[in-house]
């Protein structure tokens, strides 16, 4: 795909340009793992040609620069807009204020800015650093031209105790320069669509982009759900139980659940749609095709 390089975005002009948008995810290596699968992995998802990549920042910050490298790589050799993820809790200012600056210099303009998870051992960097998402996203705006997401929680940030103080964090995260939100996982669109209503009632007007998890490993994700407090629907539940033990089956069953999901969330208007592929192009590509007259050359 080299040299067809199509020209770089801001995601809000892409959610702009279309009438409904499909991005897709990957994760970088771990430290001490190898880069090739990972590019394979990459390659494969963007010739697919999703509207734009996202990709993941290793907690801790440890594998930042793996970040940037694959984000580059996506934008610079493949002509996909890449969107970097970026957080901040486990490193200093200063860390993080030198991977704004790889990021630019590597022409990256998007940039999802995350506070991270509270590492388990409890332990913060020696020195200053950011306590919420929201500083970041100041700090980031500070810096240049940059397209700034951020993420929200349908069902709650498992922290908050009552939604509506999160939702109250949330604005204030966006009134600090946010141009749009991605979405945690969720299996109920109802979720959604009540999460919507309640935010656009405290006058958070930014794009919503859907967060989109198709599930091909039953245990994981009850183990996922548990974690991030996610709902799980009887529905759901009983397709998991039923094929979480025969991994094709589950594959076939969570690739038809997403591509349910997806259908039903555009056909009430929502208009960003971001599939959470975890590096796995064959299942990104049966829920694209599945779309080809939804979503795509074809709407
Ligand atoms: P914040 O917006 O800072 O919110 C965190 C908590 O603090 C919430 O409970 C919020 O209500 C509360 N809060 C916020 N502001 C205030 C305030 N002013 N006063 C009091 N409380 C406040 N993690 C990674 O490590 N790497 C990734 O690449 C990554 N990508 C993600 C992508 C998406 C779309 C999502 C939804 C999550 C992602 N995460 C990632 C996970 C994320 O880092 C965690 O969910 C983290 O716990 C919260 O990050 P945040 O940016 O939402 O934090």
């Amino acid at each position: 795909m080299k040299g067809e390089l199509l020209e770089i975005m801001k995601i809000t002009d892409i959610l702009n340009s279309k009438k409904v948008t499909l991005s897709y995810e990957v994760f970088p290596p771990k430290a001490g793992t190898p880069f090739e699968p990972v590019i394979n992995a990459v390659d494969k998802l963007c010739s697919d040609k999703p509207d734009f990549m996202s990709v993941t920042y290793g907690a801790g910050g440890g594998t930042s620069s793996n970040t940037v490298k694959i984000a580059s790589h996506v934008q610079n050799d493949l002509g996909v807009t890449a969107l970097a993820h970026l957080t901040c809790l486990s490193s200093t200012r200063e860390q993080v204020s030198s991977v704004i600056d790889e990021m630019k210099a590597n022409g990256i303009e998007n940039i999802l800015a995350l506070r991270g998870d509270i590492p388990k051992d409890g332990n913060l960097p020696v020195g200053e650093h950011y306590t919420y998402a929201y500083e970041l996203v100041k700090e980031i705006k500070s810096r240049g031209d940059f397209c700034i997401g951020g993420a929200c929680y349908p069902e709650g940030h498992t922290e908050c105790a009552h939604q509506d103080e999160d939702i109250k964090n949330l604005k204030l995260k966006v009134d600090s320069g946010v141009d749009f939100l991605t979405t945690q996982m969720f299996f109920d669109n109802n979720v959604l669509y009540n999460f919507l209503y309640k935010i656009r009632e405290q006058g958070i007007t930014v794009p919503v982009i859907a967060g989109i998890m198709p599930v091909t490993n039953g245990k994981q994700i009850e183990r996922i759900c548990q974690l991030s407090g996610t709902y799980l629907p009887t529905r759901f539940k009983a397709i998991v139980d039923k094929f979480g033990d025969n991994p094709e089956a589950m594959k076939q069953a969570g690739i038809a659940y997403a591509t349910e999901q997806i259908i039903d969330l555009v056909a009430n208007g929502v208009k960003g749609i971001h599939i959470y592929t975890m590096n796995k192009p064959d299942i990104a590509d049966s829920i694209k095709r599945n779309l080809s007259y939804i979503i795509g050359d074809n709407q």
